[in-house]
C-alpha cells in the first residue's frame, strides 16, 4: 500500500544535497507498489521521476511538478548456473555496495572492482557503471523493467540494453519510459581478478589477490581519492572521459606529448579528463563559490555547502568551455539533470 507524501525536499534524497521539492513523493517497496504509484500519477496526469540512491543526478532548484517514485524493491537471489557459476537476481532498490559486499562474502567473483560505489542496483545498468576496468555491461544477463506506458514488466537481454561507455538504452528518450525493477548478473566462483589499472597494480604487485583482498583494496583506494559522502555533497564523476578519433588524438599528442590515451575496441581513444583538468588546465581543487572540483580527483564536482543546481550547472559549463578551448574536445556529462 503506497503512502504518498507532499512537498518533499529532494535535496534530502540526493547525494549532491541539491534539489527543490517534489509535489508528490512515493516510495515503492514492491512491484505492486510501483504499479500503484504509476496509477497515482496517471490518474492525475502527472509526470513520473523515478529515483534510486540519488547519487548520479542533479535535481533542479525548482523541484518536480509531478510524482517522484523512490525505487526500493528489495531482494538478492543466487542460483547456480552451469555456464558460468552463479546467477544473481537483485531487486533494483538494493544498495549496490551491500550487494557487492554480499557477493564477495559468498565467494562470487565479478562485481568486486565496483566496490564502494554509491547508489542502488537499479541505477547501474542505466549508465553502465564501471570502475577499474570492469563495467556492469560485461556482467549483466538481463534487466527487468516496468513499462510506464503499457503497465507490463519487460525483460531486456544484454544486447537490448545497448550498453555503451557510461550509457545504455535506458538513457535514451525511448528508454526513459521504463523503470528498472531487477537486474540479473552473471557471477562466477572461478577466481578472475582484474587488476590492470595502475592503482591496483600498485596495490598488488606480483601478488595474485583473493576476492576479499580486491574489494578491500578498491575500498581503500577510493577512500583516498573520492570524497566521503558524509562530508561532501557530490554525485561522483560529473563528466565522462572523452573518447576521440585517432586523428584527433594524434593532434592532441603533437601539442601535449604527455597526454595519456587508452585505445577502445571501436578504434577511438579514451583520454582521461582528469589529466586535462589537472595537468593542462590546473583545475584540481578549483572553486567558484560553493562549487568546485575535488582535490583528490578533479572529475568529481563538489557542493561545499549551499550550492544550487544553477551554480553547479554554471560551474560545469565553465569547465566544458575551458576544456573545449584548450583541446577542441566537447566533453559530456555523466550526471543527469532532473527533471
Ligand atoms: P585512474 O586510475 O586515475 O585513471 C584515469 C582514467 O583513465 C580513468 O577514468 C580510466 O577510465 C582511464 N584508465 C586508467 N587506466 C586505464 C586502463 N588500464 N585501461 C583503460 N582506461 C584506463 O582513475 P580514477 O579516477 O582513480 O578512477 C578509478 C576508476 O573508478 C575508474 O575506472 C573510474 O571510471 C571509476 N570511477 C567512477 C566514478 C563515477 O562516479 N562514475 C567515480 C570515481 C571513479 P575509466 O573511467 O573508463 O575506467
Amino acid at each position: 500500500m503506497i503512502d504518498p507524501k507532499e512537498g518533499v525536499r529532494l535535496a534530502d534524497h540526493t547525494t549532491f544535497h541539491i534539489g527543490g521539492t517534489a509535489d508528490h513523493f512515493i516510495t515503492a517497496h514492491s512491484l505492486d507498489e510501483l504499479k500503484e504509484a504509476c496509477s497515482f500519477a496517471r490518474e492525475r496526469s502527472l509526470p513520473i521521476l523515478p529515483i534510486g540512491g540519488g547519487s548520479n543526478i542533479l535535481v533542479r532548484d525548482d523541484g518536480v511538478r509531478g510524482v517522484v517514485i523512490k525505487i526500493a524493491l528489495p531482494g538478492i537471489v543466487y542460483e547456480p548456473d552451469e555456464a558460468y557459476g552463479v546467477r544473481a537476481t537483485v531487486g533494483a532498490g538494493e544498495s549496490w555496495d551491500a550487494f557487492v559486499a554480499d557477493a564477495v562474502l559468498n565467494g562470487y567473483w565479478g562485481v568486486e572492482n565496483l566496490s564502494a560505489i554509491p547508489g542502488t542496483v537499479g541505477a547501474t545498468p542505466i549508465q553502465n557503471v564501471g570502475a577499474y576496468g570492469v563495467e556492469v555491461a560485461s556482467l549483466i544477463e538481463y534487466v527487468e523493467a516496468f513499462d510506464t506506458h503499457s503497465g507490463e514488466v519487460r525483460r531486456f537481454t544484454n544486447d537490448e540494453c545497448a550498453f555503451g561507455y557510461r550509457s545504455s538504452f535506458f538513457k535514451t528518450d525511448e528508454g526513459q519510459r521504463y523503470i528498472v525493477t531487477a537486474v540479473c548478473f552473471k557471477l562466477t566462483r572461478v577466481p578472475t581478478p582484474h587488476i590492470h589499472y595502475k592503482d591496483l597494480v600498485r596495490a598488488f604487485g606480483d601478488h595474485v589477490p583473493e576476492l576479499q583482498e580486491v574489494r578491500d583494496a578498491v575500498i581503500r583506494i577510493r577512500a583516498r581519492k573520492f570524497p566521503d559522502l558524509a562530508t561532501y555533497g557530490t554525485a561522483g564523476s560529473f563528466f565522462k572521459n572523452p573518447r576521440v578519433s585517432s586523428a584527433q588524438f594524434t593532434e592532441l599528442k603533437d601539442r601535449y606529448p604527455d597526454i595519456p590515451g587508452f585505445p577502445e575496441v571501436d578504434g577511438r581513444i579514451k583520454v582521461p579528463l582528469g589529466w586535462i583538468l589537472d595537468k593542462l588546465l590546473g583545475l584540481r581543487g578549483y572553486r567558484e563559490g560553493a562549487v568546485g572540483t575535488y582535490e583528490g580527483q578533479s572529475l568529481v564536482l563538489v557542493n561545499f555547502g549551499g550550492a544550487t543546481a544553477l551554480n553547479v550547472d554554471a560551474f560545469a559549463r565553465t569547465i566544458e568551455t575551458k576544456v573545449f578551448d584548450a583541446t577542441g574536445v566537447e566533453i559530456e556529462r555523466e550526471v543527469m539533470l532532473k527533471p
